[in-house]
């Protein structure tokens, strides 16, 4: 097969039926696959809500929010895509449709659109198109994967589906796939799969002059033969083209090897004319199979106020996956409400976890259950792992329980507490604005000699991702390092506290970053896996 000589490809995954269907996994299962072939491959996701960013939306509507190096805080998916691919990302691979309209209303507020009447088509799908073209020569790659997040057939969805339709033009259609991830739902009373919904998710697609060519069928029982076909004929997609995806048994790092199994990344790869050798997927399968057959297991408690929510803290989730695949065991997770401790009685909650972990959070509820868990791992020598709001909690903990500073708090629970020993920002004082407003993004930290934190990670400068506006006020420093608080990484210049620990502990760690962005299936943050290797000694 002839290699295209188009400098770049691109790959369009869109999603029907419903909402939570694996899409952004799809896309980076995909990424992973081709990226194991040898191809470089960039991922981004194209948001159609009117926020501008994800960045002030409630995790009970909208998850986790990630954040990236250059301080974007985006949609999870780009989590995955990070996770599942050797890419870095920065905010021009997070795009949403409130980000195009403020670019296009400040285009139109300065003239520049000479005065013609600004629309959605050509306007804001132009801008779109910009996007588009600009990663391409901002991030170059073999392929570019975009994600559309949404579903086909929402209002907010169409002026990103006609600009690719208007870009499949531009760029050729023989460098370009469209992946469409459908649900193939199985009907009890019928006793069989139904391919109806995805029919009509593709005429939707049809309608708007998009046909895909490769279907992603998420399915809780296997696609038989003639539900193949059925989809195949009905849809306009070849055979080979109809993928099935079930549910995975065991771990979504499954999702690749999967897809592969059913072929997806040879298909995709003839779509677009890329004649490059078969994935290679050794180290990819070893991964997988630690995570599916572990050698033990290990309880971590992780307290937080977001509990129920499945996308809250999923990157502290997959970074104790990786931590723990690494070691050779498995995590049996113990989700706490914070709320639940508020009435100290951790010892019948955390009495058998092998470590404690608190995650980063904002507002007040939950924090005195937090410090009432910190607590308990202090006192009884229970490994903790403590991230941004749980490095805040810890050091409240000590001085209100060690250093006896009666009422000692975070200036954001208690704006008029005796002792703040957590206090704003410098930088923050002025801020009225939320949007993007806090210290975020990846800043250096330096690591004191001598401290487990710089046993762990094995160097004295690192490089983590913050999101936080509140600090560790350093007027307290003398009086809580007295009694055997240890501050073992700050900023180059000293003045923000970034790693703490505890003296005469197993694993007392807690860090005001959040090193749960930069974790990946093989190689796991140090904090996490320092964290498993004690509470495993701990069992
Ligand atoms: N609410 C705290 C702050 O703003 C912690 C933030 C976090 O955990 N991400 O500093």
């Amino acid at each position: 097969m002839a290699k295209s000589t188009h400098p770049m490809k691109y790959i369009f995954v869109t999603g029907g039926v419903v909402s939570s269907l694996g899409k952004g996994l799809a896309a980076a299962a995909l990424g992973t696959l081709l990226e194991n072939r040898g191809l470089k491959v960039v991922l981004q996701k194209f948001d159609p809500y009117l926020n501008v960013d994800p960045g002030t939306m409630n995790p009970f509507q909208h998850g986790e929010v990630y954040v990236l190096d250059d301080g974007a805080e985006t949609d999870l998916d780009l989590g995955h895509y990070e996770r599942f691919t050797s890419s870095v990302l920065s905010r021009s691979n997070s795009t949403t449709s409130g980000q195009i309209y403020e670019t296009v209303l400040s285009k139109e507020r300065r003239g520049d659109y000479l005065g013609n009447t600004v629309q959605v088509i050509p306007h804001v799908t132009d801008e779109i198109k910009n996007r588009l073209r600009s990663l391409s020569k901002e991030q170059p790659c073999d392929i570019l994967i975009t994600e559309i997040g949404g579903t086909t057939g929402d209002i907010e969805g169409l002026p990103f589906l006609e600009a690719i339709r208007q870009f499949v033009l531009e760029v050729g259609p023989q460098n370009v796939v469209i992946m469409h991830v459908t649900l193939v739902p199985f009907i009890k009373a019928a006793g069989e799969l139904k391919t109806k919904p995805s029919q009509q998710s593709i005429a939707k697609l049809r309608e708007i002059g998009l046909q895909p060519q490769v279907l992603i069928c998420r399915t809780e029982h296997p696609l038989e033969e003639d539900v193949r076909q059925k989809l195949s004929m009905f849809c306009n997609v070849p055979l080979e083209a109809v993928v099935e995806a079930r549910d995975v048994d065991h771990s979504i790092y499954e999702m690749p090897l999967m897809l592969q199994r059913e072929g997806l990344d040879e298909i995709v790869c003839e779509l677009l004319h890329l004649d490059v050798p078969q994935a290679k997927m050794a180290e990819w399968i070893r991964f997988v199979d630690r995570v599916i057959h572990p050698k033990k297991r290990v309880k971590i408690a992780v307290v937080g106020k977001y509990i129920e929510l499945q996308d809250a803290y999923k990157s502290i989730y997959e970074s104790l996956t990786h931590a723990a695949a690494a070691n050779d065991c498995g995590i049996d997770l113990v989700r706490i409400d914070a709320e639940t401790l508020e009435d100290w009685n951790p010892e019948t909650i955390l009495k058998d976890v092998a470590g404690v972990l608190v995650p980063g959070g904002f507002g007040e509820r939950g924090v005195e259950g937090k410090i009432n868990a910190t607590r308990f791992a202090r006192e009884h020598k229970v490994p903790f792992l403590g991230l941004c709001l749980g490095m805040q909690v810890a050091t409240i903990e000590f001085a209100r329980n060690v250093c006896k500073l009666e009422g000692a708090n975070s200036a954001e629970f208690d704006p008029e507490a005796q002792h703040s020993v957590i206090h704003l920002l410098e930088e923050q004082k002025d801020v009225t604005g939320k949007g993007a407003s806090m210290r975020l993004g990846t800043w250096p930290t330096l690591i004191k000699e001598g401290t487990k934190a710089r046993k762990v990670y094995g160097t004295n400068e690192i490089r983590e991702r913050h999101r936080h506006r509140y600090e560790f006020n350093l007027a307290y420093r003398e009086q809580l390092e007295a009694k055997g608080f240890v501050i073992s990484g700050t900023s180059p210049d000293g003045t923000l506290v970034e790693l703490i620990e505890l003296q005469d502990h197993p694993y007392f760690l807690a860090c005001q970053f959040h090193p749960e962005f930069q974790s990946k299936p093989n190689h796991p943050h140090p904090l996490f896996s320092g964290f498993i290797q004690a509470s495993l000694a701990n069992c």
